[in-house]
């Protein structure tokens, strides 16, 4: 069922996802050849507390980190750990937070040092898949009209979108309906004001296959090849889509 927000409920959101992109903002200014993923970890957990929001990963569904890292062919939901990051990797960060019972959720994908103009690409062409997404996110469009101005945005460019994990509502719950697939696959739900949203394409260098670590959580590019994760909590409005995080 599709949660519709009221007016306050999203000022709220906004609050919260305003935390959020500073946290994010802070974790980038980290990011550096040599830095454990873990230690991006521990910066995602004093910022939350120092900021008064809880990470909405921590023990979801026994996810056992405070922010997902996902480096170079992990798709999403790398662990952070004891691994270095190096000169030429692409990392992906995806972190939630929670205030006053509400969430947000987004993810950015950068580099690390000097990377190759393929990483380069696949980082630009996945942010701007995002853009074209929410673009089309206005009340009375169809959650297929964002699905489909994704796939076509990022296959004219060569590259192609994950299909086992999708966008999804957001709010009360950290994932909420409708999912939000970054292909089309059936016209989906109308979309509405008050509706709010995690849109996240998620992109590969490669084919769209995936695979699953060992560990059971992070998701690997099938073939092997670099993938890209951009994302944004949005709320719909009567015009265009208000950024939340
Ligand atoms: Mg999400």
């Amino acid at each position: 069922m599709v949660i519709i927000k009221s007016d306050q409920e999203i000022a709220t959101m906004r609050k919260c996802g305003k935390i959020l992109r500073a946290i994010l903002e802070k974790l980038i200014t980290e990011v550096r050849p040599g830095i454990k993923t873990g230690q991006l970890d521990v910066i995602m957990a004093e910022e939350s507390e120092k900021r008064g929001v809880i990470p909405s990963f921590k023990n979801y569904r026994g996810f056992p980190a405070n922010l997902c890292v996902s480096v170079n062919d992990e798709i999403v939901h790398g662990i952070p750990s004891e691994r270095i990051l190096q000169e030429g990797d692409i990392v992906s960060l995806d972190a939630g937070v929670k205030l006053n019972g509400f969430h947000t959720d987004a993810a950015i994908t950068i580099g690390v040092g000097q990377i190759s103009k393929e990483a380069e690409d696949l980082i630009r062409v996945t942010e701007g898949s995002l853009k074209a997404g929410i673009a089309q996110a206005i009340s009375g469009a169809r959650i297929d009209d964002i699905s489909s101005a994704i796939q076509s945005y990022v296959e004219s460019r060569g590259f192609s979108v994950v299909r086992e994990y999708t966008g999804h509502g957001v709010g009360r719950d950290l994932h909420e309906d409708p999912p939000i697939p970054n292909f089309v696959i059936g016209k989906g739900f109308l979309l509405r004001k008050g509706m709010t949203l995690a849109i996240e394409p998620m992109v590969n260098a490669g084919d769209w296959h995936t695979k699953l670590a060992a560990n059971q959580w992070t998701v690997l590019t099938a073939d092997g090849s670099l993938s890209a994760h951009f994302e944004n909590t949005i709320a719909i409005t009567d015009n265009k889509a208000e950024i939340l995080s």
